[in-house]
């Protein structure tokens, strides 16, 4: 039995807790400096840069290129952008205890321009997350999950972040990308520990520690943290699912 299988929450999102000391250990973010900044400061830069008639030349005429293209079973391909530049780390190296689920304000578009759009506005913000996904299945890998990025302020030095592209919270997922969402979770539980299971976070002011180790949507974290200012990835996302897939891919290494 895996820790996907166990644990079943009524609601299968994280849950936040108050810090009442009760907790025998929680794990709070560590220098403050990293804790100001996400994702979401790109939105705006995002949404300029989509709405140009000719962001397709402006945001994808780029060299980058992965470095490896794996697929797996089950209709994911893993793009591997690690170490090529498109989408560099921000600070130092993390023990991350939290895997923060986020939708960006990017548009699912057929193959990597999605991705490599994405990774340029990041960049050029000075944001960064170590994981994204899209509507047909693919995930980009791109930082190592150790490094630390600005996604989910409030949780940077203790989190790692996966944007699965969406314009709006509102609309649907495909199967395929809560594949490639169940994908990148049993990847980062074999790689750095995460459970896949609803996280316990702990409310601080202005960042969210963690009670129990696992899985978060940011809107969860946000409220921790006391921002309450992110409602993503949206109703849309089925956390529940998603462990789901993980577990029948750690039985049986496809989908
Ligand atoms: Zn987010």
């Amino acid at each position: 039995m895996t820790d996907a299988t166990r644990d079943d929450g009524a609601d299968d999102d994280a849950t936040v807790v108050p810090d009442t000391g009760d907790h025998d250990q929680i794990v709070w973010p560590g220098d403050s400096a990293h804790e100001s900044r996400d994702l979401h400061d790109a939105d705006d830069a995002l949404r300029y840069a989509i709405e140009q008639p000719d962001h397709r030349r402006l945001y994808t005429a780029t060299s980058y290129r992965p470095r490896s293209v794996t697929k797996v079973k089950g209709g994911v391909t893993v793009y591997d952008f690690r170490d090529t530049g498109l989408c560099p780390a921000n600070g130092g190296r993390i023990d991350p205890v939290l895997f923060v689920q986020h939708i960006p304000v990017v548009r699912n578009v057929p193959g990597i321009a999605d991705f490599i759009t994405l990774g340029n506005v990041l960049r050029a913000q000075g944001l960064a997350v170590q994981r994204a996904t899209d509507a047909e299945g693919g995930v980009a890998l791109y930082t190592r999950l150790r490094d630390l990025c600005y996604h989910a302020r409030g949780s940077n030095s203790i989190s790692v972040g996966c944007e699965n592209m969406h314009w709006a919270t509102t609309e649907s997922w495909t199967e395929k990308q809560l594949r490639a969402v169940a994908w990148v979770l049993v990847q980062a539980r074999r790689e750095v520990g995460i459970p896949i299971r609803p996280a316990q976070l702990v409310a601080g002011n202005g960042l969210a520690g963690c009670a129990r180790s696992g899985y978060t949507t940011h809107e969860k974290q946000s409220d921790a943290a006391g921002y309450h200012d992110r409602t993503d990835p949206g109703a849309g996302y089925r956390s529940g699912q998603v462990r789901e897939l993980a577990a029948f891919f750690e039985r049986h290494g496809r989908f």
